[in-house]
């Protein structure tokens, strides 16, 4: 168990070394009283190594009991459960923490786990950091490629030591985009957009409105790229610092970006392809084969990652820019003026369309993107043969769902079996760079 430790003062026997521990206990009982020989600037050291020997000390009962365990003694005892047994012989736990470590010790029977135990016993995590990181790996597992488990187990444990529990939770997306079956980290966020939701606002006597915004990953890019630069702080007219918290900046930044887009409204003038501006780096070749994921670059959501067919659906209109990166990692400049519709292009797509051209949708066009029917990434061109007003719903229906569009003589034709996309880019065959687009499929 701690045979790397070879044989330091507490040799190795079981007997010496506890010897040792009540020597050590009997250390720190008297210590408080003598602090007064210590110079001001030692302290932090003190705490320092007091604080190492309570870790050792958690690691160490979490190694015992889970011998207790495997010898049947917690079994044997009178004790209910494990928890009690813990609980009965590790006083301190009673009220809170027992549990933890009887689970944990349950949990680390699966051989696959004994990593975590071992960092447990170690002291490199706290027993309630390696529960999560239990539990994250079971919430993960059945996703994983199977040879990548020990891989990201070990992902998990490492960031549960450098930044606890928090950063154990927050891996999940980075973990699912590498290491995933193919597709799975797209389904994940697919079915967190089944969870966006804005309740209706419930007012209060001060006159305020209470409302409940649940967003996915997608989503949440697009917000906080279109606050951002609102919700900054802005210096008061003397120059004194904006005295608004965030939270209020926040708020006011939201409002604003609600007003200036019913501003857009009815106006009639196409956009200007200045939307608010999400920058996401991306390889060509995951882009290409809808692997890996989209990493947000600025914004206060610098890290965060988006599965594979949000961002094309985000690089189809002007509200993101890709950075596709080759296979060193370079900067591939594939051209934004060709991979975006132009001004005129958009306003003579407005005249064309009008309004949403998904089957039954009446969006007006001030409120639809400007689709690629064939995807750039995949060869499609930036030309008004190519082009399709949708709606935001409609636009992220048609990439989940991979539908193929196609303009004919009385306007944007759909057909709504999914792949229907797929489908259309076999049937042209491999990809050429003058690709005029697929044929429809034949009635
Ligand atoms: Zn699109
Ligand atoms: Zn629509």
């Amino acid at each position: 168990m701690s045979s790397e430790l070879g044989t330091p003062v507490g040799g190795a026997s079981v007997q010496d070394r506890r010897a040792v521990l009540a020597a050590a206990r009997v250390a720190i009982d008297g210590l408080a009283g003598l602090l007064w020989q210590v110079t001001g600037p030692e302290l932090a050291p003190l705490v320092e190594e007091l604080d190492a020997l309570s870790c050792a000390a958690g690691g160490a009962v979490v190694a015992v009991v889970a011998e207790a365990d495997a010898r049947g003694e917690i079994a044997a005892s009178q004790a209910g459960t494990s928890a009690q047994w813990v609980a009965r012989h590790a006083p301190s736990l009673a009220a809170e923490g027992a549990g933890q470590v009887a689970r944990l010790v349950q949990e680390c029977r699966r051989p696959e786990l004994a990593p975590v135990r071992d960092a447990v016993e170690r002291g490199r995590l706290p027993v309630g950091v390696g529960l999560t990181v239990v539990s994250e790996f079971r919430a993960l597992r059945p996703m994983l490629h199977d040879e990548a488990r020990p891989t990201v187990l070990d992902g998990l444990l490492q960031m549960g030591a450098e930044h606890g529990r928090v950063g154990v939770r927050r891996l999940r997306p980075a973990m699912l985009a590498r290491f995933g079956d193919p597709g799975v980290f797209q389904e994940v966020q697919d079915s967190a957009g089944r969870l966006v939701a804005l309740s209706r606002p419930v007012g209060d006597e001060l006159g305020a409105f209470t409302y409940r915004l649940v967003l996915d990953a997608h989503g949440k890019a697009a917000l906080e790229a279109a606050i951002g630069p609102l919700s900054a702080p802005a210096p008061e007219p003397d120059g004194s610092r904006d005295p608004r918290p965030p939270e209020r900046r926040r708020g006011e930044a939201l409002i604003e970006v609600c007003r200036r887009a019913a501003a857009v409204g009815g106006g009639g003038i196409p956009p200007s392809g200045v939307k608010s501006t999400l920058l996401v780096t991306m390889p060509f070749a995951d882009l290409a084969a809808r692997l890996g994921a989209g990493e947000v670059l600025g914004s206060s959501e610098v890290g965060a990652l988006l599965a594979p067919e949000s961002v094309r659906r985000l690089a189809c209109d002007a509200g993101l820019i890709p950075v596709v990166l080759g296979a060193e990692g370079e900067i591939l400049d594939l051209g934004r003026a060709t991979r975006l519709f132009s001004r005129g292009q958009t306003a003579a797509l407005w005249l064309r369309d009008r309004v949403c051209t998904f089957p039954g949708c009446s969006t007006p066009a001030h409120w639809c993107d400007a689709h690629h029917l064939i995807h750039w990434v995949d060869g499609g061109a930036s030309d008004l043969s190519n082009a399709a007003l949708l709606c935001g719903r409609h636009h992220t229906v048609v990439h989940r769902d991979r539908l193929f569009g196609w303009v004919a003589a009385d306007g944007v034709q759909w057909d709504r079996c999914p792949g229907s996309y797929d489908r259309a880019l076999e049937r042209s065959g491999p990809r050429q760079d003058d690709l005029a687009g697929p044929a429809p499929p034949a009635a």
